[in-house]
């Protein structure tokens, strides 16, 4: 007999999980299928294990500062294998509490790959479930592009399996994972190449968060190889990698790391049989309560075309149990103004327009641009300095923030509070109200004129 659930996500990550449990918490008989391991991209090849490395190689570049704060250390080796193995017990802990969590919301975990049946039905390894709501939450896997010998090269899933730090990395791509993956190389002391197709990383980003990475990251000894593409990847008789480029060049690598993006995880779901929509590239469209074209089926998180991170998926699947089973009909995710921490050697913080969307917006007269450049005093007191660069875009005759942007020492831990102003609607005039914490960064964002 088919067992019947009120609610079933499909996947096992940031978005069913937090749904399930959210609507478990009404009572409702809820149950999570995972073709892999529960945590999905997030806990198992994504934000969590990614952070453990930048931490690593915050740690190799907070050791280069030690002796200017006088400690007469020398940089040890770096033992990767020990490193891996924190990143992975802690990895470890973050399971056995899902694990706990489920069980006390009574949510149920069915282990195996779902594939539909119909509209409210669905088989995980010959055995049919059905439920009155069906989220699919299955997230994405890194897009492979199709050049001679890409299959000697590895993607961020790979990464993360590395059981050796390679010599000498070639990272290709331009986006987030492509800049954090080349940072945490570099600072590890790996020989580090970023190969990008345009003239720099993070082009969608404000300008002034582009170029100054693009900047660092040169100065720190990546070997930036912009208007570039790789034509094709050999293997050499020493075991090592030739990467072929567009520009004529050709580059020695130990390891070669595709970060090209990432492609939804829908083709195998047999959506045909639900008579579910996706778009050219297998997003699921949804309206903005994670409707997708079919009643009772919802789509959440990455495979949804919308902003990709977790915090996204965790609140638009808590939304929706809001939504679904505690009587708020109008309950949804606002998906404006997302705060985002690239982690990048420094970090990045953003949230909202950058400047050129800000001024194609509002046109040039109704903007003001606030900027600070400075060296944090974490690093002015030593010999390695690096600047952090700020810039505040405000809009209208109030001055209503609309843009934030930080890149720089601690960016990452200063952008939470500043995204709650700006949600508020917080114009300049509330920033200078507020005074200021001395001596940190993030003082200047209040002072700045
Ligand atoms: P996922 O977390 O990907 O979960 C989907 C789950 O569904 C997977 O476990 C998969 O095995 C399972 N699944 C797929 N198909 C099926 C099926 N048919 N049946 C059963 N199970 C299935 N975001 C941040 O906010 N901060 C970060 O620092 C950050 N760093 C990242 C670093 C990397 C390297 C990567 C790749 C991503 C990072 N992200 C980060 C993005 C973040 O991981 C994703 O946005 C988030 O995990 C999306 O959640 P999701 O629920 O949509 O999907
Ligand atoms: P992104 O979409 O961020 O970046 C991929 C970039 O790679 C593209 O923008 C493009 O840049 C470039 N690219 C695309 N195709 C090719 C190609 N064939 N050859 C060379 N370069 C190519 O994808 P990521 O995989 O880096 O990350 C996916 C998402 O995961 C992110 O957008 C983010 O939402 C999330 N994430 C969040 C993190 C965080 O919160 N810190 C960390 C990691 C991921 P261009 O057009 O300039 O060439």
């Amino acid at each position: 007999m088919t067992e019947h659930f009120d609610y079933i996500a499909i996947g096992g990550g940031s978005g069913g999980i937090a749904s399930a449990n959210r609507a478990a918490s009404y009572g409702k008989k809820c149950a999570i299928v995972e073709a892999n391991l529960l945590g999905g991209t997030c806990v198992n090849v994504g934000c969590v294990p990614k952070k453990a490395m930048w931490f690593a190689g915050h740690i190799a570049e907070a050791l280069k500062l030690a002796p200017d704060y006088g400690f007469a250390v020398q940089a040890p080796a770096l033992d990767w294998q020990q490193l891996c193995q924190s990143r992975d017990a802690y990895i470890g802990r973050i399971h056995s509490s899902y694990e706990r969590v489920l069980g006390k919301n009574q949510v149920t975990v069915i282990q195996g790959f779902a594939s539909f049946v119909d509209a409210n039905t669905i088989d995980v390894n010959g055995v049919q479930y059905s439920a009155d709501h069906i989220s699919i939450a299955t997230g994405g896997v890194p897009t492979w592009p199709a050049v001679p010998g890409a299959e000697l090269g590895i993607d961020s899933d790979g990464f993360f399996a590395l059981t050796e730090q390679p010599k000498r990395v070639a990272v290709i791509g331009a986006g987030y994972i492509a800049v954090e993956i080349a940072g945490v190389m570099n600072a590890l002391g790996s020989e580090t190449h970023l190969v990008v197709r345009h003239d720099k990383p993070l082009r969608s980003f404000d300008a002034m968060l582009s170029d100054t990475l693009t900047q660092l990251m040169q100065q720190q000894g990546v070997m930036l190889h912009s208007h570039s593409e790789v034509t094709a990847v050999e293997r050499l008789e020493d075991g090592s990698l030739l990467v072929k480029l567009s520009t004529g060049h050709a580059l020695q690598v130990d390891c070669l790391i595709w970060a090209i993006g990432r492609t939804p995880n829908t083709a195998k779901l047999n959506l045909a049989a639900a008579g579910v929509h996706t778009d050219a590239q297998g997003f699921i469209p949804t309206d903005k309560f994670q409707n997708s074209n079919v009643p009772g089926i919802y789509a959440i998180g990455d495979n949804t075309g919308r902003v990709a991170l977790t915090p996204v998926a965790v609140a638009a699947g808590r939304r929706l149990a809001e939504r679904l089973f505690n009587g708020k009909p109008d309950e949804h995710l606002n998906y404006d103004l997302v705060p985002t921490v690239v982690f990048s050697h420094p970090p990045i913080g953003t949230i909202g327009l950058t400047e050129a969307q800000a001024r194609d917006e509002y046109g040039d007269d109704a903007i003001k641009v606030y900027s600070s450049e400075f060296t944090a005093m974490y690093r002015a007191l030593t010999s390695h300095r690096e600047p952090t660069r700020m810039k505040l875009i405000c809009a209208g005759p109030t001055e209503k923030v609309v843009g934030l942007h930080v890149i720089g020492f601690a960016a990452d831990e200063m952008l939470q509070g500043f995204a709650v102003a700006i949600k508020m609607g917080a114009t300049k005039a509330d920033f200078d109200n507020c005074v200021a914490i001395h001596p940190t960064s993030a003082e200047e964002f209040v002072t700045m004129r």
